[in-house]
């Protein structure tokens, strides 16, 4: 095969959550849609939440590793909903705690996985130290990657833009978006991976009403013209790192 009809490797977006629910309920709609477009999606989950966020699970009397063995097949079932694959660490939860070794399993991801996108928690969360320390692993694991002199398999890495995604409690987090992703078209699949969570099912409708929150916000920053749906929902994002552009638009 020569290069020209050599078929192009698809773009690849990585996403690094602390427990197995995160992926679904704060960037389920940025993986459908990029799975959606034929583009691989891997999620590198580092705890099952299993001591944090099964609270259900815990009040109805369940033992340690039937809860990680029940989030472990929710998370999957929600990833293959949304079209992506995703990776367990077992890294324990509640605390999760930063480590070299955790670290240095990321660089092997980021190298495997060479992502045009990079999608984790925000630096800050006064209410779940989990995900900053899941946010800290994350960027500096994509330094790793990227320096020649650290050892490992694989090629070395570009400089993925990361987009943070919105916490659970954003004002108190120093969350504001500063992207909004309109998943319209991909709701339907981000709810229905939403319903494959049933230990959170309390979040079903809190994450449903801040879609169309987004959603709304989202139409009135993009202005009349572009003719969204009046049900447009939406993703909140924020930059860390500055946009390149050659063209401001
Ligand atoms: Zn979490």
């Amino acid at each position: 095969m020569t290069q020209a009809n050599a078929p192009a490797t698809p773009r690849s977006t990585l996403v690094v959550t602390a427990h197995a629910g995160d992926f679904v309920w704060r960037a389920g709609g940025a993986i459908a849609l990029a799975a959606a477009r034929g583009e691989k999606v891997t999620v590198a989950c580092l705890t099952f939440g299993e001591r944090g966020e099964s609270a259900k699970a815990w009040r109805e009397g369940r033992q340690l590793a039937e809860i990680k063995a029940l989030r472990r097949e929710e998370a999957e079932r929600a990833a293959a909903a949304l079209g992506a694959e995703v990776r367990f660490f077992d890294a324990g939860d509640y605390p999760l705690v930063a480590t070299a070794e955790l670290t240095d399993q990321l660089v092997a991801v980021y190298r495997e996985t060479q992502p045009d996108v990079v999608l984790t928690h925000p630096t800050e969360d006064p209410y779940n130290g989990d995900h900053p320390a899941a946010n800290r692993m994350a960027l500096e694991a994509r330094i790793l990657a990227q320096a020649i002199g650290y050892p490992g398999e694989g090629d070395i890495i570009g400089a993925p833009p990361v987009f943070f995604f919105e916490p659970h409690q954003p004002e108190m987090s120093g969350f504001k978006p500063e992207v909004l992703l309109d998943i319209t078209e991909v709701w339907d699949t981000k709810r229905k991976a939403m319903e494959c969570l049933g230990a959170q099912q309390h979040l079903w409708a809190y994450y449903t009403d801040l879609a169309v929150r987004r959603g709304v916000q989202l139409k009135r920053n993009a202005g009349p013209n572009l003719g969204l749906a009046h049900t447009t929902m939406a993703e909140a994002y924020m930059r860390p790192f500055p946009q390149i552009a050659k063209e401001l638009a």
